[in-house]
């Protein structure tokens, strides 16, 4: 059994992350940057010790110092939360090394699943489609546009290391596709460190749908279900549910098909820990791998809540060496959940971040309600990192019971001194097709091109 762990990330994963140790009586190590100080983790954990300046380049991301805190704290184990290190092949094995468990998967499970292409690539040979596209990285302006000519526009040039929603966009002919690639792979080196590009199919009105799966270190691997992804701004996540309403209502076989193919993709790449595989899946049921996220997730809750599994203790378990309780047969699921990220953003502003001090706080509660935040009245929300506050996650006996919950909790939410999502939350939770269920990655951009299109009548 574990004695302590450190916590090598900040904001709502970290107190998260805290609480699952406090309930498996493991003493905790927060680490934090100057900036952070008074943040909750800070407060929650045993011991807590600062590892350098606001930049994450100068505390987050520094492997030394994180595990000279580490050493100095004489921890057992470290989990990395999501974003940050979680990722990081080098880190994982400078914890082995150093004999401190690493909570994830494996380093060569991580190494399998290097990038985008290399997983595209292992999707294959794990018998898994992916949208058509080049076999790896593309480096010359003729191959790509040979690629596009062979799929057909419009497609899309992604980054091998993109992440976050970013380094990806889209070309609709041959000028645009030769444009974009020189940028694409500029953003790519300045970004993420590693120019590399690929080019794939831009799948029409797709839906988002990810498997959850946890693998133990003995090869066993399960899967928990699904998750829809679809309402997305920027490629960029901001609502979640499961079960997936287009698998509900319109492709029920297709939840065994996704969660199978799900499975042998990580067991292709001997997966262990917990881990997300993400498809899109198309208007006709067609489905097809994006990639995997090797890590717990920011939408896990969704999941915790309809399979009644505690991800994190479980990553945590797994990272000790025990093997998983449960098989396939044994993964049920009940009710509906939806998670809705709050993010400290002006709606009306086209998003734009909204740090500061929070002044009035009070955050929803009641049956079926579960708060996954750092927030709390007088914290300052720092302009350096991500702009989320925290995630609202509701639970009813069916999706109908889930979305009027989430409505009724998102009215109680009050939060002063900084703008928040919540308004536009609440905008999505009375769409009449959010409501339905019909809904594609495109929704969020349809409902703005709505708002503004009102907005333009209004003012003429
Ligand atoms: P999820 O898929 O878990 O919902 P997101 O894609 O929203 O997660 O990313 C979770 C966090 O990790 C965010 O803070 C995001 O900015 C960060 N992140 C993910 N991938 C990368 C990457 N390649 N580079 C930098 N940050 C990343
Ligand atoms: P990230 O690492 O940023 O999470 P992903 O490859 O998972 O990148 O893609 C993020 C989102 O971008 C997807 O959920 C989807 O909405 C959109 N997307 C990615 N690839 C495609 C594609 N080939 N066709 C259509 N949409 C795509
Ligand atoms: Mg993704």
């Amino acid at each position: 059994m574990f004695e302590k762990v450190l916590v090598a990330n900040r904001g709502e994963i970290a107190v998260r992350i805290i609480r699952a140790c406090k309930e498996l009586n493991i003493r905790t190590v927060a680490v934090y940057s100057e900036i952070d100080a008074n943040s909750m983790h800070v407060q929650m954990a045993d011991e807590a010790i600062c590892i350098g300046k606001a930049p994450s380049s100068e505390s987050y991301l520094r492997i030394d110092r994180i595990i000279s805190a580490a050493e100095i704290a004489d921890v057992d184990a470290i989990h990395p939360g999501y974003g940050f290190l979680s990722e990081n092949a080098h880190f994982a094995e400078v914890c082995e090394s150093c004999n401190i468990r690493f909570i994830g998967p494996q380093p060569r499970a991580m190494n399998a699943l290097s990038d985008k292409a290399v997983s595209r690539a292992l999707a294959k040979r794990a018998g898994v489609e992916t949208p058509p596209g080049s076999d790896g990285i593309v480096e010359k302006e003729a191959e790509a546009l040979a690629v596009a000519k062979r799929i057909g526009y419009p497609v899309m040039i992604k980054a091998v290391a993109g992440g976050g929603g970013r380094g990806m966009r889209i070309a609709h002919n041959d000028i645009s596709l030769v444009k974009g690639f020189h940028t694409a792979r500029t953003e790519a080196e300045k970004c993420f460190g590693n120019s590399g590009v690929y080019i794939e199919k831009f799948i029409e009105n797709p839906h988002h749908i990810e498997i959850q799966i946890l693998g133990d270190n003995k090869g066993k691997i399960i899967h928990l279900g699904e998750r829809d992804c679809s309402i997305q701004r920027r490629n960029q996540k901001l609502i979640e549910e499961s079960p997936s309403p287009l698998l509900e209502n319109k492709f029920k076989k297709l939840r065994d098909k996704i969660g199978k193919a799900a499975v042998r993709i990580a067991e292709a790449a001997k997966y262990t820990n917990a881990g997300t595989v993400e498809f899109i899946v198309d208007d006709n049921g067609n489905y097809y791998f994006l990639e995997v996220n090797k890590r717990i997730q920011v939408e896990h809750p969704v999941t915790e809540e309809v399979t009644g599994i505690d991800l994190v203790k479980a990553q945590i378990e797994i990272a000790m060496g025990e093997p998983l309780r449960i098989s396939q047969s044994d993964v049920t699921f009940k009710g509906h959940s939806i998670e809705c990220r709050i993010n400290a953003e002006d709606p009306f502003d086209d998003f734009r971040p909204s740090p500061g001090r929070i002044e009035m706080y009070y955050q929803p509660g009641g049956r079926g309600v579960r708060m996954e935040t750092h927030a709390y009245a007088g914290y300052t929300i720092p302009p350096t990192y991500d702009s989320m506050i925290g995630k609202l996650i509701v639970t009813g006996k069916d999706r109908r019971e889930a979305i009027d919950r989430m409505n009724r909790a998102l009215n109680e939410y009050l939060i002063t001194g900084v703008k928040t999502t919540i308004s536009f939350q609440q905008a999505i939770m009375q769409d009449p097709n959010f409501r339905r269920g019909v809904y594609s990655t495109n929704f969020v951009e349809q409902l703005l091109g709505g708002a503004r299109r009102e907005l333009i009548q209004e003012k003429s």
